[in-house]
């Protein structure tokens, strides 16, 4: 399952620097995760790295997005393999 943040946020912008797949940004109002992005961060950590640091805890699961361990994994793999192609350089950078 991504992940999704809910209207407690406080936009403190912790969580977004800390995600190894840039799927956290501000949105309107809060911040927001693109549940195309998330994968519980398997792949790169063993704990979700926005829960860690969110001081709110408004970081629950999502559960309009059901996902087993497997599936998040080849979401990894997958967002993995369109950077190699799009090369390395990240293309939200903006020197
Ligand atoms: Fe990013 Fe990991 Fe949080 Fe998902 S769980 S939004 S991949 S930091
Ligand atoms: Fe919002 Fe928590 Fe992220 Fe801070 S760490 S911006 S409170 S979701």
């Amino acid at each position: 399952m991504a992940l999704m943040i809910t209207d407690e946020c406080i936009n403190c912008d912790v969580c977004e620097p800390e995600c190894p797949n840039d799927a956290i940004y501000q949105g309107e109002e809060i911040y927001v995760i693109d549940s195309r992005r998330c994968t519980e961060c398997v792949g790169h950590f063993k704990t979700s790295q926005c829960v860690e640091v969110c001081p709110v805890d408004c970081i629950p699961l999502n559960p309009d997005c059901l996902e087993t361990k497997d599936q998040l994994y080849r979401k990894y793999l997958r967002l993995m393999s369109s950077v190699d192609n799009e090369g390395s350089s990240s293309s939200s950078a903006d020197q």
